[in-house]
Parts: C-alpha cells; sequence; structure tokens
C-alpha cells in the first residue's frame, strides 16, 4: 500500500521546471525506468536499508528505501535500466545477514529523485514554539544540521490542507532553545508542540530548503504527517507558506491551534502563563 510516506515523496517540485539534471532529459522530461519493489523475509533492520542505499548509490540509482508497516521493505529506485536491474538483483539477493523470501516489483513513472535515501527515520527534532512578542505567532523550528531552522508563522500551523499559511524564514536558534517556556521580557513563549521529523522529497536537505521547497513528516503530539514549506519569493526572500499535504491525517475543515492552545510540556496555555509567570 503507497500512502502517506509514497505522496511525500511524489511532490511536485515548482521553480524547478527548467533545470536539466541526473536522469531527465533536456527536455526535463524522465528518462530510465523506475520500480517500486516490496521485499519479504527476514528483511527489517538497519542493516537492509543501509546496505541498499550503499549499492544504489554505487550503480548511480536514485529513490528510497523504507521498512514499510507490514513487515516488508519498500524501495523506489529509477535510474538506467541496467543499473535498476541491477539493484532489483541485489533486493533478491539480500545483504550478509538478511532473508529474502519474496521481491515483488512494479514499473511505476519516474519522479525526478536526485538522492536515494532511507525514508521512514527521524531527521531529527521539531517544536512550535507560540511566542507573544510584538507580535503573536508561532515559531515552526526543524532541527538540520546542528540548528533550529526556523520559520515564524502568525497565524499557526493547520492540519486542513486548503490552508495556505504565511510562514517568514527567521534566523536559526539554537537546539537548546527548544524546551524554553516562559514569560520574556516583552511577552512570553509556549511550547505548542513538539516531536521528530522525517525528511522528504526528491531533493537532498538542507538543499532542498535552500531552492526553496521542502517536503518533510512530523510526528508531534498536535502535528502529524506530511507538510511542505514553499518559498513563494525569489532566492533569499523570507516569504514561505506551510501547508499540510493531503494525506491520512490531514483533518480538513479543523483548527488544531484553537482546538488545542494547551502547552505540550505544561498544560497551560499562552495566556496562563503570561498570567502566571514561570
Ligand atoms: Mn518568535
Amino acid at each position: 500500500m503507497w500512502h502517506l510516506w509514497a505522496q511525500v515523496d511524489r511532490e511536485p517540485q515548482t521553480g524547478d521546471s527548467g533545470r536539466d539534471r541526473g536522469n531527465s532529459s533536456a527536455r526535463g522530461q524522465p528518462t530510465g525506468r523506475a520500480i517500486r519493489a516490496s521485499v519479504a523475509g527476514a528483511v527489517q533492520g538497519v542493516g537492509f536499508r543501509d546496505a541498499t542505499r550503499r549499492r544504489a548509490e554505487q550503480l548511480g540509482v536514485l529513490g528510497w528505501v523504507r521498512n514499510a508497516d507490514d513487515g516488508t521493505v519498500a524501495v523506489h529506485a529509477e535510474g538506467p535500466t541496467p543499473a535498476v536491474e541491477e539493484l532489483v538483483a541485489f533486493l533478491r539477493k539480500g545483504p550478509r545477514g538478511a532473508a529474502v523470501a519474496e521481491v515483488s516489483v512494479e514499473d511505476v513513472r519516474v519522479e525526478g529523485h536526485e538522492q536515494f535515501a532511507v525514508r521512514g527515520v527521524s531527521a531529527g527534532r521539531f517544536v512550535v514554539q507560540e511566542h507573544a512578542a510584538t507580535t503573536h505567532h508561532f515559531d515552526l523550528r526543524l532541527e538540520v544540521a546542528g540548528v533550529m531552522r526556523s520559520w515564524a508563522v502568525p497565524k499557526g500551523p493547520s492540519l486542513d490542507p486548503s490552508v495556505k499559511r504565511l510562514a517568514l524564514h527567521v534566523a536559526d536558534h539554537d537546539i537548546e532553545h527548544n524546551a524554553f517556556e516562559g514569560p520574556t521580557g516583552s511577552g512570553g513563549v509556549a511550547v505548542w508542540d513538539s516531536g521528530n521529523y522525517e525528511q522528504g522529497g526528491r531533493v537532498p536537505w538542507p538543499e532542498a530548503l535552500d531552492r526553496g521547497h521542502a517536503v518533510f513528516v512530523l510526528h508531534g503530539k498536535k502535528l502529524e504527517g506530511g507538510f511542505a514549506l514553499q518559498r513563494t519569493g525569489p532566492e533569499g526572500s523570507s516569504q514561505w507558506l506551510l501547508v499540510k499535504r493531503r494525506d491520512e491525517s490531514a483533518r480538513p475543515g479543523s483548527d488544531v491551534v484553537s482546538e488545542q492552545p494547551a502547552s505540550v510540556l505544561s498544560g497551560r496555555t499562552l495566556d496562563q502563563i503570561l498570567r502566571e509567570g514561570s
């Protein structure tokens, strides 16, 4: 079943269409072969995914590998046909320690991946801090390369995929700041949500962020599932949009900010924190 996580990697990338790279022809039309494979047996374990990624990189095959919920290992592979076939042969044999029972392969559309990634693994922490300052906003922070990349979202995140929320790219924050909650000189901060996230998309991070389009999956206490951050201005612009992806965790019509206002650290609302102090 190709559901949430398959869609997260299938996102069309705006601002990306005219370029020629990787396994695309000069017209931007992908060439070669793409397959989805499902590998059954005693295959789930870090060794299988890492070995698959290494073999794919040796072969120049792009895509991803992940452990699926049903105990199989799922693979998307695309590239020159002989290289993809070599990778399928590798999957049928499996790395040392794995016992492959069955591999099913279906041809799919070439998606234009620029990396071979291990999916379904945490890329780091995320936090959303509600912040009363000169303006009231929510700071979405994603851990990337040892710092928290940050966007100020005036109206806060939404689980409704039809809602596009303005997100202003702001300065990186230290990871240590993630747990900060309490009054500040000019207002205060509440930890509105926190958890881990997975990176998605066809472009490796942090380059995806540099190019202004990043897809990711949040595993928070309130926020769950795929999201996209899309820069709307030219390179260097601070204006982005935060949008919930259409997946099984989407909640059309909902307003998670008003429905679940309390801090995930203390259970207090930001108003209570401002009144009571730390
Ligand atoms: Mn802020």
